[in-house]
């Protein structure tokens, strides 16, 4: 194992963790009412398999995957289904969704299952169960896991690398799954190992989280779980949890622009996903809830929740004690690469890995000033890229030349915005080239 534990570049924001990395995991109670949009993933939405008037039993199927890159949705709740039509998504826009009305007398028990014999199934029939599970990147990206575990003809992967980073502020579930339930993350990464056929699984955590390195050591120690696990503290730095950008700091790889992890013989997943895995194969259980970070100045009680899928935002801040007076906006996923919501009537999703309340002082955006060439957003940028000259062509319209300027490969992190000391929106700027750029290609120009 490499003794460089962190990727080139990079910022270090405030971590701002203490109000909830110490709270033990609650359960959310159930709410009147769930609303599950078809698109809760990258790729192609679902399709509704129930209708309006129909009567459902939580984890039961009403979403079905359309495609390959696509994922199921069971019900996250027993009810009655009141409506399959548009309703409001996080990103503000109306899609097609499946609104369920909670039936008050259910138990509210998911129906108990036979563990799942995967070492029966071919790839091809574990690729499809992990489909038909619904389970997604829990990490925030929601890219549908199976996607991953699926290995094209003339690739293998040798190792699973377990993604335990949690590099946004303020997020601390992946920290709380890994030190409640080390033994489940764990038998996920065993149970994918043996699909995949690995030789080695590496878990990577920032090294703030020295109880979860803790943890999952002493289960790991136990020699429970099949093959070959390496624990590994990486360095505190924002973004450390992009899959290319733990490799890099785990092993000294570069994974090049264009290709994926398993051009390296790797397969990188979440922690949290990890657990997910276990759940299915061994209980049956599909994806209708997730652990959700509630925490910023602006709300009462920060927590993490297991939160069905489906809740109204603002019932989970309900159950936080509300949000504070001074609370002046909320956003879904990290403060670095969340979305700022319009409306707290939309649902958690599967990719919500936090709610965050913020007072004025957070959201103000400083007074913008004209770039001094300091270059520190070149120091701060991963991918090498140069986010003031970006910023610059965005102002001016020219696209095409962002495009010879790899404006392509910005994740959108923010940390060029997060260090420029003249207020310059660069990856807001950058982000509307990406949308421009996008829309010629594929009108062929
Ligand atoms: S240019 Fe893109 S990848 Fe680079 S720091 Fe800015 S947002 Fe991140
Ligand atoms: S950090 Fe801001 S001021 Fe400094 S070079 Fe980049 S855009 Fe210009």
């Amino acid at each position: 194992m490499s003794t460089l534990d962190t990727f080139r570049h990079g910022v270090h924001p405030h971590g701002h963790k203490e109000a909830t990395k110490g709270l033990p995991t609650r359960r959310m109670p159930f709410v009147p009412r769930y609303v599950l949009p078809l698109n809760q993933h990258i790729g192609a939405p679902a399709k509704a398999v129930v209708k309006a008037g129909d009567k459902v039993i939580r984890g039961q199927l009403i979403a079905e995957p359309v495609g390959f890159v696509s994922s199921a949705i069971h019900a996250p709740v027993t009810g009655t289904v009141v409506a399959v039509a548009p309703r409001r998504h996080p990103d503000g826009k109306l899609v097609p969704a499946i609104e369920i009305e909670t039936d008050p007398y259910a138990d509210q028990a998911l129906p108990r299952r036979e563990p799942l014999d995967w070492r029966a199934m071919s790839p091809d029939e574990f690729v499809r169960s992990v489909q038909q599970a619904g389970i997604v990147g829990l990490g925030g990206a929601a890219f549908p896991s199976h996607v991953k575990y699926s290995i094209p003809e003339g690739k293998k992967a040798t190792r699973l690398v377990l993604n335990g980073s949690e590099c946004e502020p303020y997020l601390t579930c992946d920290h709380r799954t890994m030190l409640e339930h080390p033994d489940k993350v764990l038998r996920g990464a065993e149970i994918l190992g043996q699909h995949l056929g690995v030789t080695e699984t590496v878990v990577g955590i920032e090294k703030n989280k020295p109880d979860a390195v803790d943890a999952l050591r002493a289960a790991a120690a136990t020699g429970k779980w099949g093959g070959n696990i390496d624990v590994h503290p990486v360095e505190v730095k924002y973004p450390q949890g992009a899959e290319k950008l733990l490799i890099q700091a785990l092993f000294q790889l570069e994974v090049p622009t264009g290709q994926l992890p398993l051009d390296l013989e790797m397969v990188v997943n979440n922690v949290g996903t990890s657990a997910a895995i276990a759940d299915w194969f061994d209980h049956g259980i599909p994806l209708v809830e997730r652990v959700v970070t509630v925490s910023g100045p602006g709300v009462a009680r920060p927590a993490n929740l297991i939160v069905p899928l489906g809740t109204p935002v603002i019932d989970v801040f309900e159950q936080c004690g509300g949000l504070l007076p001074e609370a002046e906006g909320v956003v879904m996923g990290g403060p670095m690469m969340g979305q700022p919501l319009g409306d707290l009537n939309v649902p958690v999703m599967k990719g919500t890995s936090g709610l965050l309340a913020f007072t004025k002082s957070e959201l103000d955006r400083p007074t913008e000033h004209a770039c001094v060439r300091c270059g520190r957003c070149l120091d701060a940028c991963p991918y090498f890229l140069n986010p003031s000259r970006l910023a610059r062509l965005a102002r001016a319209e020219r696209w095409a030349e962002m495009t010879d300027w790899h404006v392509m490969d910005c994740m959108e992190c923010g940390a060029c915005t997060f260090t420029c000391p003249s207020g310059i929106p660069i990856v807001q700027l950058i982000r509307v080239g990406k949308s421009v750029a996008r829309q010629q290609r594929s009108k062929g120009k």
